[in-house]
């Protein structure tokens, strides 16, 4: 699962863990993001920290772990490099892509991505805002053999955001319940995010 977790949330952990129970997964690694091609403008808190907050986040799940494969890379991050290190990590294993539908709307914008669909599934998340049949239209123009490439998960809509997150602790709001309890507390204790 990839995403800058800039704060991690419980978005990407419902996600995750429906993505893993719906399609059978052994195991659901999340990747954070180094320096998101697509996110250039913001500033991204520091990659230590994300990697920290992920990781104290995943704990408690047997099946979660998180890599700093993307993070250690030089470069901007590029899913297609992030695949092929899996590859390498986990070999002779399918490896399925987990993100939100809105990104995958992305996808066919990513590096080269005729080669990345045929390296690995992807499944697209609903979250609020992003119907399904949007990205069934949508990814009609894609030739059939790619589309059956990508499938659709259903997750309970959390409009939970990154952004909404980081907003509220700059306005003092509370965060919790959003996010995992030790999450929050790194957040409040290291005093990220209050400009
Ligand atoms: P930001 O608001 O900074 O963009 P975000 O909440 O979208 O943050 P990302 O790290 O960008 O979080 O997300 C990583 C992946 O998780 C993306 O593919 C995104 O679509 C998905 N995702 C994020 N929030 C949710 C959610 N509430 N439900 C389902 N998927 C989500
Ligand atoms: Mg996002």
């Amino acid at each position: 699962m990839g995403g800058t977790f800039d704060p991690i949330h419980y978005g990407h952990l419902v996600t995750a863990e429906g993505a893993r129970s719906d399609f059978g997964l052994d195991t659901v690694v999340f990747v954070p993001a180094a320096r998101p091609p697509h996110k250039e403008p913001r500033r991204i808190l520091a990659a230590e920290h994300r990697l920290t907050m992920t990781t104290l986040a995943v704990d408690t799940n047997p099946y979660f772990s998180v890599s700093a494969m993307e993070v250690e890379r030089r470069g901007p991050s590029y899913t297609i490099d992030t695949v092929r290190e899996m590859q390498l990590c986990y070999p002779g294993r399918e490896i399925y892509f987990i993100t939100g539908a809105d990104a995958v709307l992305e996808i066919l914008t990513w590096k080269n991505v005729g080669e990345l669909m045929e390296m690995c599934y992807f499944i697209a998340a609903t979250r609020p805002g992003y119907q399904l049949e949007n990205l069934q239209v949508k990814l009609a123009s894609l030739p059939p053999g790619r589309l059956a490439r990508i499938h659709s998960l259903v997750v309970p809509a959390l409009a939970i955001s990154s952004t909404d997150i980081r907003q509220r602790v700059r306005e003092g709001r509370p965060i919790k319940y959003l996010l995992p309890e030790v999450v929050e507390d790194h957040i409040h204790r290291e005093g990220l995010y209050r400009t």
